[in-house]
């Protein structure tokens, strides 16, 4: 057994981009033979022994099916990473650069495959102390190893991240090379129970926040003007049925009516308003090489949200309030 040379540290923000990546394409929602997996890689700098990554950027998927454990880099993806580490991490201080990487094996056990190995191989041999983190949300809402074979005992967790990080005991041993677990802390919480309560609950934030599909724009779409349209509905319902009181000399009920009614429509603000928050969040947790393109597009959609319920309340209110 080799033993593993000092820590990897990482904080929240890291967990909470490998969480929402890899959920995003391995969820409920969607059926399990359609999971991919995702490829990031961790940005940070040495100490000592000590691995301190200071951020995960999200790269790619597999897009093909039955393609897991294949997740795959290309050309171009190793070229975005280079001018990412010289254009926003080795100007800092102290210099940073790619300490290792992430990928997901969703509701697969933990550990380095032919490939994986592959891959490590490269980052290990540039840099000794390179890391390989592999997640799994499977094991952390479940907090269950999943075997390797099915019918194999399942293991029992406690307080587990769902993620693990391994490096190579010797790389000369190329494809050969047996890997070891490298321990791991959070530079800014504590792991107890209300990490790992929060981490799963950030899960299902994370299915609900993302499409089935890999169009975000027409998902986010569709739900801000469905619910928008709704609004606009109790809206106008609620104003012709006081035209109708008002035709029948009813007006001293038109108080309590529009009452009744901006509770319905205060349910339907509150939860858009809800769903809108998520998205915001989310947004943040796209691919590298989406977020030029998306980020722009989500911010209007956002925006039209905000911007058509911002006084919605005020005028139901003034339903009431304007007697004709
Ligand atoms: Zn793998």
């Amino acid at each position: 057994m080799v033993s593993p040379r000092g820590k990897i540290k990482l904080n929240l923000e890291i967990y909470k981009t490998i969480i929402a990546t890899t959920v995003r394409y391995a969820n409920v929602k969607i059926p399990e033979e359609k999971w991919a997996e995702v490829y990031g890689l961790l940005y940070g700098y040495i100490n000592g022994d000590d691995v301190i990554v200071t951020e995960a950027i999200p790269f790619t998927h597999t897009k093909k099916q039955r393609h897991i454990l294949k997740v795959e880099f290309d050309e171009e993806d190793y070229a975005l990473a280079a001018s990412i580490e010289t254009e926003e991490f080795y100007i800092r201080d102290p210099p940073q650069y790619i300490v290792g990487w992430y990928h997901s094996h969703p509701g697969i056990k933990l550990m380095l495959s032919q490939d994986d190995v592959k891959n490590q191989l490269a980052w290990q041999t540039n840099n000794p102390l390179a890391v390989a983190l592999v997640f799994n949300p499977v094991r952390l809402l479940k907090q269950i190893e999943v075997p390797a074979r099915k019918g194999d005992p399942i293991k029992q967790l406690h307080l587990d991240t769902g993620f693990l990080n391994f490096r190579l005991d010797d790389p000369n041993r190329g494809l050969e090379a047996a890997f070891h677990i490298v321990p791991f802390e959070f530079t800014d919480l504590k792991l107890d129970e209300t990490l790992i309560s929060n981490a799963q609950e950030f899960v299902r934030w994370v299915t609900r926040a993302f499409p089935k599909g890999d169009d975000v724009i027409s998902e986010y779409q569709r739900y801000t003007e469905s619910n928008l349209q709704k609004l606009d509905e109790i809206y106008n319902g609620t104003n012709s049925y006081k035209n109708t009181l008002i035709r029948k000399g009813e007006n001293h009920r038109i108080p309590q009516v529009v009452e009744n009614q901006s509770q319905e429509a205060l349910k339907v603000l509150e939860q858009g308003n809800n769903m809108i928050n998520i998205f915001k969040i989310m947004k943040n947790y796209l691919e590298y090489k989406e977020r030029e393109r998306l980020i722009p597009q989500i911010d209007d959609i956002l925006n039209n949200w905000d911007q058509r319920t911002m006084n919605y309340m005020e005028n139901f209110k003034n339903l009431a309030s304007k007697e004709q």
